[in-house]
């Protein structure tokens, strides 16, 4: 099953894909989370992106096409995935059908989360990610605090607010997202594997995509 994620910042990719891993048994791939993890690391393609990633805006497209044609040819992804936060803009969409085609493969669902830009906002400022790189857990100091403050429920590991997380990189991240990431509505509503849901209770949001899924 390959599955693509849309939706703004905050709009629960992270949390949803999460549930749909455990339920299908296939592979997250966040092009986020596999940036910073080169970040991380001091790589190259760490290097190159982190300028972009702090601000807030897109890490060229040629970086992100190499990450994920590296990234779905490993074996873990012979199952299924679920892209979470890719493609981001319409030359990565385009790039993508592409790669699809020369493998043989097709997308079975694009699903657009869809949640009002103050609720986002809240999100953003309150969310707290486990600092473990093999972890990452999302909490929400409000919504979904951990039992003990500051530390990861799952692993124990501090929990830490993202660099791309302050108002002013949010702001940008939210601007990037209208002008490069949403035009992407359009290009797949027409795609009969498009639907979308909205994203206000990950519970409720969950169930409905599974739902429509049939699987
Ligand atoms: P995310 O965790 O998905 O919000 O991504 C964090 C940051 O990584 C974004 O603000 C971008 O700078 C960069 N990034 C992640 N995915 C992509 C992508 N598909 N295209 C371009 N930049 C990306």
């Amino acid at each position: 099953m390959h599955i693509i994620l849309l939706g703004a910042p905050g709009a629960g990719k992270g949390t949803i894909a999460k549930m749909l891993v455990e339920k299908y048994g296939i592979v997250q791939i966040s092009t986020g989370d596999i940036l910073r993890q080169a970040v991380k690391e001091g790589t190259e393609v760490g290097k190159k992106a982190a300028e972009y990633m702090n601000t807030g805006k897109l890490v060229p497209d040629s970086i992100i096409m190499d990450i994920i044609e590296e990234r779905i040819a490993k074996p873990d992804c012979a199952k299924g995935f679920i892209f979470d936060g890719f493609p981001r803009t319409i030359p990565q969409a385009e790039e993508l059908a592409k790669l699809f085609a020369k493998k043989n493969m097709a997308i079975d669902a694009i699903i657009n989360l869809e949640v009002p830009e103050d609720v986002v906002l809240r999100r953003l400022t309150s969310r707290r990610t486990c600092s473990n790189p093999g972890c990452q857990a999302i909490y929400n100091i409000y919504t979904m605090p951990p039992k003990k403050d500051g530390i990861c429920d799952k692993c124990g590991s501090k929990l830490v607010q993202r660099d791309d997380e302050t108002e002013e990189a949010i702001r940008v991240r939210l601007e990037t997202y209208y002008e490069k990431t949403q035009p992407l509505i359009d290009y797949y509503q027409h795609n009969n594997a498009y639907f979308a849901v909205p994203s206000l209770d990950a519970q409720e949001t969950f169930d409905a995509i599974v739902q429509r899924l049939h699987v």
